[in-house]
């Protein structure tokens, strides 16, 4: 007889929320995690009020596809390690993913749970985050599974998540993956870019040491295109995936930019970070850390949240200013509620125009202009107008950019016929992330020049598919645009 389907109970509005440190005490802490993330009991609870829907719309929400309906029906058997088995089909990564995604944005945001009564869905982040962290502390050994070897060998530019997203899925293909990463670390803006307060070093580190518990092997410190030229890792691979990211600083073009104590964001944080400055990534920066000062941050997405927590932990007075309102921005929203409580001065619609100093080139203020949100006459989102006569100056002794990073194409910038487009990035690849170079994919950043840690795995996920078909079959066919 067919098992009776248990009767649902929609639990609409009890959702388990991630416990915080307060903020008086969080904002002491530059490498101490804040959310806390869900205990056992907590857990359990919350994967309870998953009613496993036999077509789950979170599913699809998330873009690589975790089969949520699986992996939370495990953890309602308290059968953890089954979960973290369904999830590492799809993603090497799940406890950064389930730290660090939108998930507000990806798979909660279609949760059955929210359908009515302003229900708030699954905890689907935080329980990710759960099964990775109780794999991990446990202590107990981990291995994947992965196929005989083939004898084919894939080369990867790049050990962020997309570089080492694919790496992980080709190695357990059975092939033989090296990464060549520029940086003397690995796990890109993951370890240079998102501050400790937000992702514990450990969970990260364990998810690489799997990778690496595969046979992949990492060579760092080596910049393709500087020390060893493109065509030689060609040469030496059946295929190459190019993930290089577009991680280079950007500043904004204003007057005064230039001035002692002004910074992009990706060099700031990659000084704070790992003590490194990256010509490449920082160039000509000098990185001297601002502490208990006055910083101004301008920008309004993952980038400057995370310049905020990281000021504010070295002690600094914090302006945000950002020429939208907060609900136009592209950071999470309850991060600005965090980043708030913990102190810092949130400036909306207001555009800086230039970045003031003193007779010995050091910063002291920001001017600004007030914005006003006005109708686009071309029917898209409402654009920002400056408020005649509304310049003021934010008075501050440095400055951090956060709008944005530039291209990197060091790496492939000579390899001939590469078609590259106009911003210097491969957004040229084809549905299955084939460049137009026969053997050559790429994804990540470079591809979408800037989206999310997860993103860059759905990438490499669909790339390592179209890589193993093109290593067993040698069939290649590029179905981008020829011209
Ligand atoms: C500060 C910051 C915070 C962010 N926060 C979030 C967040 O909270 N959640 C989220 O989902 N996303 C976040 N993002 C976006 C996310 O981190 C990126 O979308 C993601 O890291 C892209 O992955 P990737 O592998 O393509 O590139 P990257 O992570 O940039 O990795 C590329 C790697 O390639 C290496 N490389 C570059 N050139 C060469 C070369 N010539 N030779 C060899 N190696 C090379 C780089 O050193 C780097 O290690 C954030 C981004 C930033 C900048
Ligand atoms: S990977 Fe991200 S989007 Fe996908 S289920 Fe996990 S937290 Fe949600």
């Amino acid at each position: 007889m067919a098992e009776k389907r248990k009767k649902i109970v929609y639990r609409r509005h009890d959702r388990n929320e991630i416990p915080l440190l307060p903020p008086e005490v969080r904002k002491k802490y530059l490498n101490k995690e804040y959310a806390l993330g869900y205990g056992h009991t907590a857990a359990l609870d919350e994967a309870d009020r998953c009613i496993l829907c036999r077509k789950p719309p979170c599913t699809p929400s998330c873009p690589v596809n975790s089969e949520m309906e699986k992996w939370i029906g495990e953890i309602q058997k308290q059968n953890v390690w089954g979960a973290y088995e369904i999830l590492r089909k799809h993603n090497p990564f799940s406890s950064v993913c389930g730290r660090v995604c939108p998930q507000e944005r990806l798979c909660e945001s279609t949760c059955v749970l929210t359908f009515k009564d302003n229900g708030l869905s699954v905890g689907i982040g935080g329980l990710e985050r759960f099964v990775g962290d109780s794999i991990r502390l446990s202590g107990q050994e981990w291995t994947d599974e992965k196929e005989p070897p083939t004898g084919k060998s894939v080369g990867v530019i790049g050990a962020g998540p997309a570089g080492l997203a694919a790496a992980y899925f080709l190695a357990r293909k059975g092939h033989d993956v090296t990464v060549y990463e520029a940086l003397p670390f690995v796990g890109g803006v993951m370890r240079y870019g998102i501050p400790e307060a937000r992702l514990d070093r450990r969970a990260l580190d364990f998810e690489i040491d799997l990778i690496k518990k595969l046979g992949v092997e990492i060579k760092t410190g080596v910049k393709v295109g500087e020390d060893i030229p493109f065509d030689e890792i060609r040469k030496k691979h059946d295929a190459v995936f190019i993930a290089v990211g577009s991680g280079r600083g950007k500043k904004m073009g204003i007057p005064g930019e230039d001035l002692k104590g002004v910074y992009t964001a990706i060099g700031y944080l990659m000084k704070v970070n790992t003590d490194y400055v990256d010509p490449m990534l920082a160039p000509d920066e000098e990185v001297e850390l601002p502490r208990n000062k006055r910083v101004a941050i301008i920008g309004g997405g993952f980038t400057a949240v995370d310049c905020i927590i990281t000021a504010l932990r070295l002690g600094n007075e914090v302006h945000l200013v950002y020429r939208r309102t907060r609900e136009t921005s592209s950071a999470r929203d309850e991060e600005w509620d965090h980043v708030a409580e913990e102190g810092a001065i949130l400036h909306w619609l207001t555009q800086p125009i230039e970045v003031i100093g003193n007779e010995k080139g050091e910063v002291v203020g920001l001017k600004c202009v007030k914005m006003e949100l006005v109708p686009d006459e071309k029917g898209g989102r409402p654009r920002p107008k400056p408020v005649e006569g509304s310049e003021h100056i934010i008075e501050c002794d440095a400055v951090i950019m956060a709008v944005g990073q530039a291209d990197n194409p060091t790496a492939y910038k000579d390899v001939k016929g590469l078609k590259i487009d106009k911003w210097n990035n491969l957004s040229t690849v084809d549905e299955n992330f084939r460049t137009n170079i026969e053997g050559v994919f790429a994804g990540g950043d470079v591809v979408n020049g800037g989206d999310t840690v997860v993103t860059a795995i759905s990438h490499a996920k669909k790339a390592s598919q179209a890589i193993h078909e093109y290593l067993m079959t040698g069939k290649w066919e590029y179905k981008g645009e020829e011209s």
